[in-house]
């Protein structure tokens, strides 16, 4: 069902007027309210009654009379929160409709902070105190050790309840006695004002040029979007730094988006190291206390600059003028569960709506923007070189036919006297697999079952660090068995297959002085934790690496010279439509860390298939080449971005109903047919159950330029969905599986 357009002009309502409000609800539709004493106006979240409930809302516009006016009940409150703007109404409802997704899935993106409407106006913190405590156990231990690392810090009761792993009783007890000290502190703390006469780098002729591009768009308000290209350690961003400054000199405000929490704090680093202070954070791991800030201070125009994850995009912003995406092909910024939406395509939508710019960055931009580019749709700049002295990394290919690995290892004798050289020259080097744990596979050697999760069609990963194994579907993980879960034999389980913790034991026997550290997402234990250890590397305090992809982004390592991409075949296998992107995009990024200081770096890449056009691609090292040529492998099979994908999952416990469903479906293709439109599937998933739930995919496809929504939605609706069974609509799936 179509939902109201909302207006772009603020309209007002006085007492007793009829509004429409959308809820958070999974209710898609308004609902006609009365606006109490005070009236208000469009975007003013409120608060109405619902049934029995009082849930939170948003007046979208005048009522629609679809209620009998003496029935009608009166909106409880309008809450003390900036109303949401015009431009963000619309930005919701566009994007609403091109994600195929219920305008108030997107409303509740828009809200996410937690009492939206209570924030107080004072909040409690507490600081370290003098008194002793009358006797101490080891949960106040921990509580007062906190505050002897950060004899100055504030902490809120919840901060300190998580980090001491106390209740709060125990807090309340230490306070009695003045050992910490409740203090109060104002809530609307605005974000510190960036110094934005401060110096910067000079810099080069070159990223001159490309700041100057992208402020000129500024300047002249042109909000087209502009892809800012350029070699790893090109400067960009310096570059792109630049502009927001620019940027914020008019007044405006900055969004800088990144595909990895791990990518933050140098981020942050880099900010406060040109304008003097920390800029506001938001993603998953911030607290909820910073996150009711950030919302707040953003839409009061009181946060200047924002780093945050792709949910960042739907922060209330007072006057958004740049928006930029750092590394921009990354497939992190598509969310995959709840709206499926790409963060970097609604951040073209959004700039587009506000009037602001759109920066996409990347050294290896994705095919879709890049297309975008070409065709002048987006504007672009390129710095093809490295700053100063550095130069790009030497790439070469091991061929693993010919230099043979002995069983159980993975790191072969020329890789491994590479790094042996490197690490002789008091340099670095880093081992690069996409693979967390131990091994993929664990094997029964007496009747070859693999041990697999209960709920998922896949198998489990073992995780020998964390001394268990782990379904990398569903997050289950249960202790290793010491015999076969299928036939009983003890003692015949093998683990088959390199993950990157048997790695790290392979180097450790071949490096033995060498200080190793291993890095994947699973082994990190907090954001803090990740900052020491990145920082470790830079600092020098470590010699090898060994890490997913976790470590192939963005970081700036200058003492790395080495790279070993361990198995450069493993994204290639999976022939889905952007393996062979994905790859070039990974290894790129990967061997880029290598030589960034002045030294040459060199990755070398282990491949069973040198002769690959994907593996060439990346030696040659030429990135526009292999564009060219994937992109016309893809204008040949109609594929984005040269033609449209959507696609459609059914997933239930039973597989019965899930296929009478999505037959049912599949005999109403002819409304897809009408629109051209062309349906494929029914088909079980590639991976056919995850979480007990089986998956049946169906793909449709059409040429560019035709508008696919209304159709999707209208083959959507010609189909009773029984409850227990869950259609999602994915528009320009990344993920296929
Ligand atoms: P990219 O984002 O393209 O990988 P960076 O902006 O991180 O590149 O730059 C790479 C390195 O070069 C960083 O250490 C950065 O501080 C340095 N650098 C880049 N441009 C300049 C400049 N104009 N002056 C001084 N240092 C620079
Ligand atoms: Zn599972």
């Amino acid at each position: 069902m179509k939902i109201m357009d909302p207006r772009d002009e603020v309209i007002g309502f006085g007492p007793g007027d009829t509004v429409a409000v959308l809820t958070r609800q999974p209710v898609n539709r308004l609902l006609d309210y009365r606006i109490p004493e005070g009236g208000g106006q469009t975007g003013c979240f409120v608060e109405v009654p619902l049934g029995p409930r009082t849930v939170t809302g948003v007046i979208w516009g005048p009522g629609q009379g679809q209620f009998d006016r003496s029935k009608l009940r009166a909106i409880k409150r309008i809450l003390d929160v900036p109303p949401m703007r015009a431009e963000m109404m619309q930005f919701l409802s566009r994007a609403s409709e091109y994600t195929v997704s219920p305008l108030n899935s997107m409303v509740a993106l828009a809200t996410r902070v937690q009492g939206l409407g209570d924030l107080p106006k004072f909040r409690q913190v507490y600081v370290a105190g003098e008194g002793r405590p009358s006797r101490m156990t080891p949960a106040r231990q921990r509580v007062l050790d906190i505050f002897r690392g950060q004899p100055d810090a504030e902490f809120s009761l919840g901060d300190l309840v998580d980090e001491a792993r106390v209740s709060a009783s125990v807090i309340k007890g230490l306070a009695d006695q003045n050992c910490i000290i409740r203090a109060q502190r104002p809530w609307y703390e605005p974000f510190p004002t960036l110094d934005l006469e401060r110096p910067g780098p000079e810099l080069t002729a070159q990223q001159l040029q490309a700041a100057e591009h992208v402020k000129g768009l500024l300047r002249r308000g042109e909000h087209k979007a502009c892809l800012l290209k350029g070699v790893t350690g090109s400067g960009k961003t310096a570059v792109y730094l630049d502009a927001v400054r620019a940027c914020l000199k008019g007044g405006r405000q900055a969004l800088v988006m990144l595909p990895e929490i791990a990518l933050t704090e140098e981020f942050l680093n880099r900010v406060s190291e040109r304008f003097g202070v920390t800029p506001a954070v938001w993603h998953s791991s911030v607290s909820s206390r910073e996150r009711r800030r950030c919302w707040r201070m953003a839409a009061e125009n009181r946060a200047q600059l924002v780093v945050g994850a792709r949910s960042a995009l739907f922060l209330p912003f007072a006057d958004l003028g740049i928006i930029v995406v750092d590394e921009e092909h990354d497939s992190s910024f598509k969310q995959e569960e709840g709206v499926l939406y790409n963060a970097r395509d609604m951040a073209v939508l959004r700039a587009s709506i506000c009037r602001a710019v759109a920066l996409l960055v990347s050294a290896t931009p994705s095919l879709e923007s890049w297309a975008n580019w070409k065709s002048g749709k987006y504007s672009g700049v390129n710095l093809p070189k490295r700053f100063g002295a550095a130069t790009l990394p030497e790439l070469r290919a091991i061929d693993l036919c010919q230099e043979g690995l002995d069983p159980g290892h993975w790191i072969s004798p020329s890789l491994a006297e590479e790094v042996e050289s490197s690490l002789k020259q008091g340099k670095q080097a880093l081992l690069f697999l996409n693979r967390r744990g131990y091994a993929p596979v664990t094997i029964c050697r007496a009747c070859g079952h693999q041990i697999g999760c209960e709920q998922c069609d896949a198998r489990l990963v073992l995780h020998q660090m964390r001394r268990l194994l782990m379904c990398h579907q569903c997050g289950e993980t249960r202790a290793v068995p010491t015999v076969c879960t299928n036939c009983g034999a003890p003692d015949k389980l093998a683990a088959i297959g390199p993950g990157v913790e048997r790695l790290a034991e392979e180097a450790f026997d071949r490096f033995p002085d060498a200080r190793l550290t291993v890095f994947s997402s699973d082994l990190a234990q907090s954001g803090l934790d990740i900052q020491n250890r990145i920082r470790e590397i830079s600092d020098g305090k470590v010699d090898i690496v060994i890490g997913t992809q976790m470590v192939a982004k963005g970081h700036h390592f200058p003492l790395l010279r080495t790279v070993g991409v361990i198995d450069a075949d493993l994204g290639l296998r999976g022939g889905d439509l952007r393996a062979a992107e994905r790859t070039f995009q990974l290894i790129h990024q990967v061997s880029g860390r290598a030589g960034r200081d002045g030294t040459r770096g060199v990755s070398l890449v282990q491949t069973h298939q040198p002769g690959h056009p994907v593996i060439r691609a990346i030696l040659s090292g030429d990135g526009e080449a292999f564009r060219r040529t994937e992109a016309d492998l893809r204008k040949a099979a109609g594929a984005p971005p040269f033609g449209r994908f959507a696609a459609a999952i059914l997933s239930g416990a039973d597989l019965g109903p899930v296929n009478r469903v999505a037959q049912e479906l599949a005999r109403n293709a002819g409304i897809l047919r009408k629109g051209k439109i062309e349906l494929f599937g029914p088909a079980p998933a590639p991976i056919a159950r995850v979480r007990g739930r089986y998956r049946v995919r169906f793909l449709a496809k059409s040429a560019k330029g035709i508008p696919i929504q209304e159709k999707l939605q209208q083959w959507r609706d010609s189909v009773k969905v029984p409850s227990g069974i869950r259609m999602q609509i994915d528009v320009d799936p990344q993920s296929f599986l």
